[in-house]
């Protein structure tokens, strides 16, 4: 639909929203209220609506259906989140019980009153069907808890009163809006419905009371667990000895290798990669060493609406080996064991992926560690945050149930029916393929203007971006320029200098602990000073050595071990000089320093190749950075460069520019554009020199 349409669609929407002011306040306000509640809606779960009484344009009266969007996000939802629809036609399919999918969605397409608003809620018919103006749901935790016991019908009736009524689990769509239309035919004066394995709906015609009584519904049952938790001893005590706040290097370590198993092969070879991130809070920690854990990851989802982002199951590791080779036996062996099984759960017999059956679906998305917590792998960063923050809660949640009594988990066909039902897998939109989607990368020298000029590229190739410097405000400076332009979801920075070698160590562990682990690796951190050898003070060159050559070896060392954990190969591209093969006089610390660290990355690229690890250079010349993000190393070394050629910043701009072959100035973002070259890996090419200083016949690489 052409984006004009769309946008005319929603003015329209918001002229029909004025006629009704106060309803539909209400409704966004409440839909705001419980979508902000983490105890209430995670991620894009929940649903709302209101029914609202208006004139068509024929004159004719009409009652419009309000109903969130698929997939839409309830806590900062607006009016163009919600999909209108005219009631009467939607309330008649109560009649037709074995309507098919699509032609049911052809109907509520076709009896949209405003063109342009999103796709209804897979919980539409259910809002029709209930006569209240107002109907809210969500799959608050502490509910979920009440509705997997073995006692659940009781005990959510004693726990929420007599207006509650509780409805065996039924598939979501037209078997769940004709239950609960039935129940409520049954009993008139009930406002709240808990249906098991699934969450709770409260219904009336003030939208703040309905409201009000989810609130209460959850404080009733969060008292009750509370009270009920405390009778039983406590599960972990036995194990809980072993918690202690777990070594940020052996969280890196085992997100490293999740990381690598997690990834696949595409046809052409190259790795199609996730992201992971950790969550390690208390309760998590003991959850992880409880005697409960493998219970907890096998035990299924809390409610089925989770399972397209976490999987119906989690991997879980008891014991994390100290020596990396086994530890990627074990997490190797978990992994092919949930796809072996995952693929049987999902699509009946056959291990490997019948023919159209997509194996990625069968990839694990969670796993519980031992000691470690909860580890979360996705294809973006934010799908594997939404993961983790619903992996933290259930587990957390069933960990409770556990404590509480008996956990009596969904049956699985219920959740496989939920996983593989097009209305459902329709919220989860596929990531923007670009080029180096899913891979991570560290630039040192982050907050220098070639750091910020490579960063940029590299975010408008897909990649997540660390970025890496010892000068603090300058590092900061960088990334909030960035996070203005990209959003701060694949940006992180990290403060080492890279003449430390521990340092870059931990560095690389905190990026782990951010992503994952790196795929791309840019030392590009380098000094300059301008000194004939004579008159060179030798503490400077030893300085400049420390972070030209020093600090690129120990970027590259201190990414090997990484690189094996994860096992899908690597790019390091090193920022080398145009000086190494034509050096300048007075330019002894700098261009000898630079000429090493190159020798040592071609080095580099002949032992690393046995990792599927590329080792390239690129050659700039004489990039100046903009006002934004002056180039440190330019203005260290600019004035005297002027000095010794008699010319202004202007002039001396000029001259770079007119000295090269093609006349042109050399900008951060031309060196960004040959990382993002090589991260492509779109030629087999490793060892190589690209020269980015506009053509200079003195500096072509031999
Ligand atoms: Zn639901």
């Amino acid at each position: 639909m052409p984006a004009s349409f769309t946008e005319t669609a929603v003015r329209e929407l918001a002229k029909t929203l004025a006629g009704h002011p106060g309803a539909l306040a209400a409704l966004i306000h409440a839909s705001r209220l419980i979508g902000s509640d983490p105890e209430l809606v995670l991620h894009g779960g929940g649903n709302t609506s209101a029914k609202v009484t208006t004139t068509d344009i024929f004159g004719e009266t009409e009652t419009l259906l309000y109903v969130k969007g698929s997939g839409m996000h309830m806590a900062d939802i607006g009016p163009e989140g919600f999909c209108i629809l005219r009631l009467d036609p939607i309330r008649r399919l109560k009649a037709i019980p074995d309507l098919s999918d699509n032609a049911l969605e052809n109907h509520l397409f076709s009896q949209r009153a405003v063109a342009g608003c999103p796709d209804p809620s897979v919980e539409t018919l259910l809002h029709a069907f209930l006569p209240h103006r107002y109907v809210f749901h969500c799959h608050a935790d502490a509910v979920l808890i009440l509705a997997h016991q073995k006692e659940a019908k009781r005990m959510i009736r004693d726990v929420l009163g007599e207006k509650a009524a509780v409805l065996p689990y039924r598939h979501p769509g037209y078997p769940l809006a004709r239950a609960v239309a039935a129940a409520h035919e049954k009993a008139p004066a009930i406002d709240t419905l808990v249906v098991l394995h699934h969450g709770i709906f409260t219904f009336g015609d003030d939208a703040g009371q309905a409201y009000a009584r989810i609130r209460t519904c959850v404080n009733q049952a969060k008292a009750f667990i509370q009270k009920a938790v405390k009778r039983v001893p406590s599960t972990s005590a036995a194990r809980s000895r072993r918690r202690r706040t777990p070594r940020i290097s052996d969280t890196a370590r085992v997100a490293q290798v999740i990381r690598g198993m997690c990834a696949r092969r595409t046809p052409d070879g190259s790795a199609l990669r996730r992201l992971v991130v950790s969550r390690q809070g208390p309760a998590m920690m003991d959850a992880s060493l409880s005697r409960e854990a493998k219970k907890i990851c096998e035990s299924g989802v809390l409610t089925p609406d989770h399972a397209i982002r976490t999987r119906n199951r989690m991997v879980y590791l008891d014991a994390v080996p100290e020596k990396d080779e086994a530890l990627k036996r074990v997490v190797e062996k978990a992994v092919h064991q949930f796809r072996a099984a995952y693929m049987r759960y999902l699509y009946g017999q056959g291990r490997s992926g019948p023919e159209g059956k997509p194996p990625e679906k069968a990839d694990p998305v969670l796993f519980l560690v031992a000691g470690l917590g909860l580890f979360a792998a996705g294809e973006t960063p934010a799908a594997a945050r939404i993961a983790a923050d619903i992996g933290e809660r259930t587990v957390i949640a069933k960990h409770r149930a556990m404590a509480m009594g008996d956990y009596r988990p969904i049956p699985a066909a219920h959740v496989r029916d939920m996983e593989r039902w097009p209305l459902q897998t329709k919220k989860l939109k596929p990531p923007a393929a670009a080029a180096l989607a899913g891979q991570v990368a560290l630039v040192t020298g982050g907050g220098g203007a070639i750091g910020y000029g490579i960063a940029r590229r590299l975010l408008s190739a897909g990649a997540a971006v660390a970025l890496g410097d010892r000068d603090i405000p300058r590092l900061e400076r960088g990334k909030d320029l960035l996070i203005r332009e990209f959003g701060p979801e694949r940006i992180a920075s990290v403060a080492f200098d890279v003449t430390d070698f521990t340092a870059v160590q931990k560095g690389f562990d905190t990026i782990s602990t951010l992503f994952g682990g790196v795929d791309l690796v840019v030392p590009n951190a380098g000094i300059a000073h301008v000194a004939r050898i004579e008159d060179l003070d030798p503490k400077i060159l030893d300085r400049t050595v420390a972070v030209n050559l020093n600090g690129t070896f120990h970027t590259i060392k201190a990414a090997i071990p990484l690189f094996r954990r994860q096992g899908t190969g690597g790019n390091i591209v090193v920022i080398s000089s145009k000086n190494v093969f034509d050096p300048g006089a007075a330019f002894s610390a700098y261009s000898a320093s630079k000429a090493a660290a190159h020798q040592l990355a071609k080095i580099a690229a002949m032992e690393l190749s046995e990792l599927g690890v590329r080792v390239n250079m690129i050659n700039p010349d004489a990039v100046f950075g903009d006002q934004k993000t002056a180039s440190g190393l330019w203005e260290a070394v600019g004035p005297e460069r002027m000095r010794a050629r008699g010319l202004s910043p202007e002039g001396l701009k000029t001259y770079y520019r007119q000295r090269s072959l093609l006349k042109t100035e050399v900008l951060a973002e031309h060196v960004g554009n040959a990382v993002v070259f090589f991260a492509s890996e779109k030629t087999p090419t490793t060892g190589a020199s690209l020269p980015v200083d506009g053509g200079i016949p003195a500096a072509f690489p031999r």
